[in-house]
């Protein structure tokens, strides 16, 4: 595994990241064990950082998620969740909100503390809310020693700048905008560089999209780039490549981002990608589709407040 640094924080995580929000969805005996097998193998695998939210399956992610940690030493992996973000349209930034819900969480991880605590998708806040009482209430949890290091995530790129111009944080999570259809991310790299902000870049699969399954029924992707991917998946699927292969060779090829995280329901999903990691990439085939997604490259779509979107990217 390589281990990259996440910006001034210190940590070394590595370049493959474990996402839990599939957890949120293990509501029987059978997928929770798959569920905490998937972490132990990870581990072993090593994997070191790991990312999760009270928002998926309403705590139910954290739930399992703290059962698979309970016997793993807590110097063996860095753990990241959220606040601010509880359901579907059920958000709260407020200071106080942000202090009962870290306690929660952390009562459900089964840990003191995590490494980094994330305001959750802040494009569906008011930004001067967020600037000026959650990023400091995160700091106020970051001084009582519940949290290392804080930051904030969402799907406008435009967000970032908008926070990080009058604030002072130490890594953001952008998902869905470094992965084989949309590279607009890559636009902020130098900015975040020049702040010394840790990049942490989230579903190569552009959440199901890049895959052989195709995406889940609630992706808010167009018709327009949904059968676009859908063709870029049938050209790999006829040359014996899963997309799935392809895209994640593609978004870990990117040295800029400390790690980038994969959605994983079990440890079948997490030894492929890891093993994938250790293959080669075919420019060849990378070419070929790229060029299929060329027509709707950087396409994205709105998320929260219209006043925080910029669906064309920086
Ligand atoms: P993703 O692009 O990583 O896709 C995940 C999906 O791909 C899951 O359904 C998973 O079961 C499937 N999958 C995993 N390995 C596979 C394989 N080898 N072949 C085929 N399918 C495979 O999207 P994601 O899960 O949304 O993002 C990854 C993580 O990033 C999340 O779990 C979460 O931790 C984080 N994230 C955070 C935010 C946010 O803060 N706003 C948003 C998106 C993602």
């Amino acid at each position: 595994m390589e281990y990259r640094a996440l910006g001034k924080t210190g940590l070394q995580v590595s370049k493959l990241g474990f996402g839990a929000s599939p957890f949120g969805s293990a509501v029987d005996e059978h997928s929770e064990r798959e569920a905490i097998q998937a972490v132990h193998m990870a581990i072993d695998l090593g994997v070191n950082f790991i990312d999760v939210s009270p928002y998926y399956g309403v705590t139910r992610a954290e739930t399992v998620l703290g059962k698979a940690l309970q016997n793993i030493p807590r110097e063996s992996y860095y753990l990241s969740t959220k606040v601010g973000r509880y359901g579907a349209a059920a958000f709260d930034f407020s200071e106080q909100c942000v202090a009962v819900s870290i306690d929660e969480s952390l009562k459900r991880l089964h840990v003191d503390y995590v490494d980094v605590i994330l305001c959750h998708d802040v494009e569906f806040g008011s930004l001067d809310q967020i600037i000026n009482e959650t990023i400091p209430a995160l700091r106020r949890i970051q001084e009582a020693g519940k949290a290392r290091f804080i930051g904030i995530s969402g799907l406008p790129l435009k967000i970032f700048r908008a926070v990080t111009e009058q604030t002072d944080l130490d890594l953001i999570l952008s998902y869905c905008h470094y992965c084989l259809n949309d590279t607009a991310l890559a636009g902020l790299v130098p900015y975040f560089n020049q702040k010394q902000i840790g990049i942490i870049n989230a579903s190569p699969f552009s959440m199901g999209l890049l895959t052989e399954s195709g995406p889940p029924v609630w992706h808010p992707a167009s018709d327009e780039l949904k059968t676009c991917c859908a063709a870029a998946a049938r050209y790999c699927r006829n040359q014996g490549v899963s997309i799935a292969q392809l895209a994640l060779q593609y978004s870990l090829a990117q040295s800029d981002f400390a790690t980038t995280l994969v959605g994983i329901a079990n440890s079948e999903q997490i030894t492929t990608n890891v093993g994938w990691m250790h293959e080669p990439l075919d420019p060849e085939l990378l070419r070929e589709v790229q060029s299929i997604l060329e027509p709707i490259r950087n396409q994205s779509w709105p998320s929260g407040k219209p006043e925080n979107n910029d669906t064309a990217g920086v």
